[in-house]
């Protein structure tokens, strides 16, 4: 199905970011917003290439939360999925990237809106029309969202979309890293298309090598690509015929936010133009190059929502 819809669903944040880089957070002179959450960036990195796309999830009523749907809606995305808490607000995030290469994470969540959204209000209409249906995020943590995501997987899944996860592990806001393992895994078999980065393959196999072996231990029945990607050294994929490398690209990197968002946007946008990428090694190569250069665009720009990239930028890069 040409120009199908792809459906994002989980939470939408506001980073606050040091304006100046290699400081902890208590030692940072000011902070720049960045709007972010992994499913939005999916969402806007869809949009901006052009592809159709909707977000599902909820923000606080107040002006953070404004401000982000209006992000949305400037970027194309659909709104009709968002809904507005009455009561809590949007969640925030501190973040930094200390001189000791450390991530400094600080969360405003308290609870926040989006933890808040419950299966009883998703717009079930919109997530049925989805074409593919993109999940993972820290919406599985806590109740009443965890049931929320469950419930918007199952519809999504009946009404015949294909079925997208990301774990985004985000190991600091799990009550323990062996939570984190059990409630991403018991999702796991759900989806027929799985990104995870070489750190979250460590991580939820407990295992220090990121090889063949290592991956193929997370294979399921259901699952038609797995795809493990590398930084600048691109991608990894399996599929039940074939698996094999797709190099990434060389380029300037200042910041690497957002980077696995924008690569998994692409990939999903042309997945929804033709699912025989899924099936044909020769098409899937194209198209993973295709999202190793979205991912790397995205890295040569700071933050995660500006630096997501245009059809024409991506396609200049490919072609060298
Ligand atoms: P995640 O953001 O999920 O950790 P990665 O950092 O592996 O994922 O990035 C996703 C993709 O973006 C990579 O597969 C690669 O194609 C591209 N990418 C990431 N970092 C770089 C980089 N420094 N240079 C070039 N491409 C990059």
């Amino acid at each position: 199905v040409n120009n199908g819809l792809i459906v994002s669903f989980g939470e939408m944040l506001i980073d606050f970011v040091p304006t100046v880089s290699g400081v902890s957070l208590a030692e940072a002179p000011g902070f720049l917003n960045a709007p972010g959450g992994a499913p939005a960036n999916v969402a806007i990195a869809v949009a901006r290439l052009g592809g159709k796309a909707a977000f599902v999830g909820k923000l606080g009523d107040d002006e953070f939360g404004h401000m982000l749907a209006g992000i949305l809606k400037q970027n194309g995305v659909s709104g009709q999925g968002i809904l507005f808490d009455q009561g809590a607000r949007t969640a925030l995030a501190f973040v930094t990237l200390r001189a000791d290469g450390e991530r400094e994470f600080m969360f405003y969540r308290n609870p926040s809106a989006d933890m808040l959204l419950t299966p009883d209000e998703l717009n079930l209409e919109l997530i049925r029309s989805a074409n593919v249906f993109h999940y993972g995020s820290i919406s599985l943590i806590v109740e009443p969202c965890r049931s929320a995501h469950l419930r918007a997987m199952e519809v999504a899944k009946e009404a015949g979309a294909l079925l997208s996860y990301d774990p985004n592990l985000r190991l600091p806001l799990w009550p323990s890293a062996e939570a984190a393992r059990t409630q991403i895994m018991s999702i796991w078999d759900k989806a027929e298309v799985i990104k995870v980065s070489d750190n979250e393959l460590e991580f939820l196999t407990g295992s220090d090598k990121i090889d063949d072996e290592s991956a193929l231990s997370l294979w399921h029945d259901n699952l038609k690509l797995l795809l493990v990607t590398l930084g600048e050294k691109g991608c990894r994929y399996y599929t039940k015929n074939f698996r094999g490398t797709v190099d990434g690209f060389h380029v300037k990197s200042v910041d690497t936010t957002g980077a696995g968002d924008s690569f998994v946007g692409a990939l999903l946008c042309k997945i929804v133009a033709d699912r025989s990428v899924l099936e044909e090694e020769a098409k899937l190569k194209e198209v993973l190059k295709f999202a190793n250069a979205c991912g790397a665009i995205t890295t040569t720009k700071k933050g995660a929502i500006p630096a997501l990239p245009t059809e024409p930028e991506v396609l200049t890069l490919v072609k060298g």
